[in-house]
């Protein structure tokens, strides 16, 4: 691994509209043991060839390099980040880096029961576990695998572990899980952890997505509210995606509203895939090649340089553009045509991470 500079903050740079680079989500794996429907709806996939997927050492090198250039905060995804093996001494390196604040990691809950203890000691900050229904038979239907137990069982360790701020994150899907969205709260309740619901998003594999399964946040809220009654918004000062509420009882919330009212304005992140690609958005149809001068041997101040310049022509609002094609009757539009995402998986939301 480079060596650490001496000071533990770093001057932020801006992109075209001023946002800063700040939150990097590194995908460690393209590969997944789930199929959910929204997101690997084949069975299938053209994969990362092996030989390109970088190394850790090579993965704490370019981190490092962006944390030069503002990033704080890492969050490690996927495709499921835990079948990346000894994910633990990853993040053991990132936690020599002094300017990483804040390390979290998005899964799918499967294997988590192996892993949580030993994620913990090696340092990870948090964990978001992605949960769509507390019903096994929907589980099977949405994910095309039998192993809702497999994901409860993690959620228990993840808490056994001892893990502060546990987050559940629940993509709300009309004529799908609607009817559980207060379940999941109350199940969040019983583990401590805060509910998200996260608007279905026509991203990369979502490609059985229609506006009409979509549930916004609007309907969202008026269901919690008939059911627990007034909700009041969380006043705070935050880049997150996910807007906060509260119940009457205190219970807090979030939703996180991506396709009805995407928060592209003040976005600050951007995600390497596996492969060392770089896409400044979720939506970018190219990413820029990291791997390729980092195993070149080019030098470490032209790789910052190289990366400053990509944040800096940033003009990337990609669900912002994507919500303006309503105006425009195009919504339904297919968002990537199925041959090119075979033709190349960096475009899938597996590959890049959510
Ligand atoms: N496999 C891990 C997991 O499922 O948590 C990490 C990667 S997954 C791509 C990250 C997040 O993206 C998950 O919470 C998943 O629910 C969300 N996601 C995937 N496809 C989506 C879609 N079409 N709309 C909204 N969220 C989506
Ligand atoms: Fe599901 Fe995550 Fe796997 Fe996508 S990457 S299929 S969201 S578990
Ligand atoms: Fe950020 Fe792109 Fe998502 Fe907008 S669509 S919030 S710019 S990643």
């Amino acid at each position: 691994m480079s060596s650490l500079p001496l000071s533990e903050t770093a001057p932020v740079v801006g992109d075209v509209f001023g946002r800063p680079l700040k939150s990097l989500r590194l995908s460690v794996t393209d590969r997944c043991n789930l199929r959910c429907k929204y997101c690997m709806p084949e069975e299938d996939y053209t994969w990362l060839p092996r030989e390109t997927i970088l190394s850790f050492e090579e993965l704490a090198t370019l981190t490092d390099l962006f944390t030069e250039l503002g990033v704080d905060k890492v969050r490690l995804t996927g495709g499921e980040p835990l079948l990346r093996k000894d994910l633990p001494i990853f993040v053991r390196m990132l936690t020599r880096n002094r300017r990483i604040k804040d390390i979290a990691l998005t899964t799918n809950g499967v294997l988590m029961a192996d892993q949580a203890e030993a994620l913990h000691y090696a340092g990870l900050h948090r964990v978001t576990v992605s949960l769509d229904t507390l019903r096994p038979d929907r589980f099977r239907a949405l994910t095309r695998r039998d192993m809702h137990r497999q994901v409860l069982e993690g959620i228990d360790a993840v808490v056994r572990a001892g893990f502060q701020n546990l987050k559940l994150d629940t993509v709300a899907i009309k004529g799908f899980n609607d009817d559980e969205l207060a379940d999941l709260i109350e199940y969040g309740k019983h583990v401590s952890a805060e509910v998200r619901f996260i608007e279905y998003m026509d991203v990369g594999g979502a490609t059985e997505w229609s506006m009409d399964k979509v549930l916004s946040r609007a309907e969202i809220l008026d269901r919690l509210s008939r059911r627990y009654g007034p909700v009041e918004p969380v006043i705070e000062e935050s880049s997150a995606p996910a807007q906060r509420f509260t119940l009457p009882d205190g219970t807090t919330f979030g939703i996180i509203a991506s396709t009805t009212s995407p928060f592209c304005a003040t976005c600050d992140r951007s995600r390497l895939t596996a492969d060392g690609l770089w896409y400044l958005c979720l939506y970018a149809k190219d990413g820029i090649d990291l791997r390729a001068p980092l195993r070149a041997g080019v030098s470490r101040d032209d790789l910052i340089a190289l990366i400053r310049a990509g944040w800096r022509q940033r003009k990337d609002r990609g669900a912002e553009e994507r919500k303006a094609l309503e105006r425009f009757g195009l919504r339904e539009a297919r968002l990537i045509e199925i041959e090119r995402l075979r033709e190349d998986p960096h475009l899938e939301m597996h590959a890049r991470g959510g």
